[in-house]
């Protein structure tokens, strides 16, 4: 049995969902006649209460789309150390907008108003950086899928809006979060600017983000997206994937939360686990003792009975629950991890 924990994007279209995507209507996209990506397009839109939302190959284009367009070249933007638009996009932010990032110091990827009141340069003092950005990132990847206290982002709202600042989600695993704590698309489309969100992790899709703001952002949006070379043609195959996941793939997420837990609860009964993070979602952070058991061995032994999973750096090693971790694997996955 091939039971690989190690993202959430190593899920492979169901075969309802690829029913769906052969059966799409589509047309070229670059002429917006794609209906099926329009029609996802305006679905999105809706659900967070937006005018408007552009399809994107992948959450990093999304990401870096919105930053292009709230920022100008020098300017800074704020997110937490741990943020995925500074750790795991390539260094885009520099390379395509010319934005430095002032890093914040937060707890599991998730910081608070006053520090980022604090992190913003004075607009006059024209020896800094302009900051003109903040970006959020609800579940946080790194941070091990936690979410934020809603109050935590009114909060930051407010600041920005004190002090002028564009406010960008980065929403990948908004899905998540929205099961996990009870949230609506529409509260948080009414708190930020732009949101973007991805149908490749928690929902099945083989691909595919969304980027939702308001008919001017975009318009702005779209002429970037085609600058960074994400205009595409016939995708409504691939939106019609997207379509799908979003009819039928929310609700579920609560199972792959449940199972998360269930590892987490056995992992904390294993003499050699030093630490397992809080488990809010369908990502398991945890630490062995290496006086004990040597990480890579704990790795490679997992790897002999089938099950894979990665180490973050530092001792960490990270699993995560998805739509291919069926039952039948999970039962067996506890097995193998009981009888280490
Ligand atoms: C996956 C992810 C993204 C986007 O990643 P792509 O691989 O470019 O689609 C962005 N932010 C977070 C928090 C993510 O988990």
């Amino acid at each position: 049995m091939d039971i690989n924990l190690i993202s959430d994007t190593v899920t492979k279209p169901t075969s309802a969902m690829l029913n769906a995507m052969m059966s799409a209507e589509v047309g070229d996209d670059v002429f917006k006649e794609d209906p099926s990506v329009n029609a996802l397009e305006q679905k999105v839109a809706e659900m967070f209460g937006k005018e408007a939302a552009l399809f994107f190959p992948s959450g990093s284009m999304a990401n870096q789309t919105a930053i292009k367009f709230h920022t100008n070249p020098g300017d800074q933007l704020i997110c937490d150390k741990y943020a995925h638009v500074y750790n795991y996009e390539g260094g885009g932010a520099s390379f395509n907008s010319g934005v430095s990032c002032r890093l914040i110091d937060g707890h599991r990827g998730m910081m608070t108003a006053e520090q980022v009141e604090a992190a913003i340069n004075p607009p006059d003092f024209y020896h800094s950086p302009f900051t003109s950005l903040v970006c959020i990132e609800n579940t946080t990847n790194k941070g091990g899928g936690a979410c934020w206290d809603f109050e935590e982002l009114k909060r930051i709202k407010a600041v920005c809006e004190k002090h002028s600042l564009g406010y960008h989600l980065d929403g990948a695993r908004l899905w998540n979060a929205l099961v996990a704590k009870h949230e609506t698309p529409k509260q948080y489309g009414e708190l930020f600017d732009t949101i973007s969100v991805c149908l490749s992790k928690g929902l099945g899709c083989p691909i595919g983000s969304v980027l939702a703001g308001s008919s001017e952002m975009m318009d702005k949006a779209l002429r970037i997206r085609k600058i960074l070379g994400g205009g595409m043609r016939q995708a409504g195959y691939l939106a019609a994937a997207g379509s799908y996941a979003l009819d039928n793939h929310i609700e579920r997420l609560a199972e792959d939360h449940k199972k998360a837990i269930e590892i987490g609860d056995l992992l904390k009964k294993l003499p050699f686990i030093k630490k397992v993070e809080p488990i809010e979602t369908n990502i398991i952070i945890f630490e062995i003792d290496e006086s004990l058991y040597d990480s890579d061995g704990f790795v490679q032994k997992l790897n002999e009975k089938g099950v894979r999973l990665i180490g973050m750096g530092q001792g960490k090693l990270r699993i995560v629950t998805h739509l291919d971790y069926t039952d039948t694997k999970h039962q067996a996955f506890l097995d193998i991890l009981g009888s280490i």
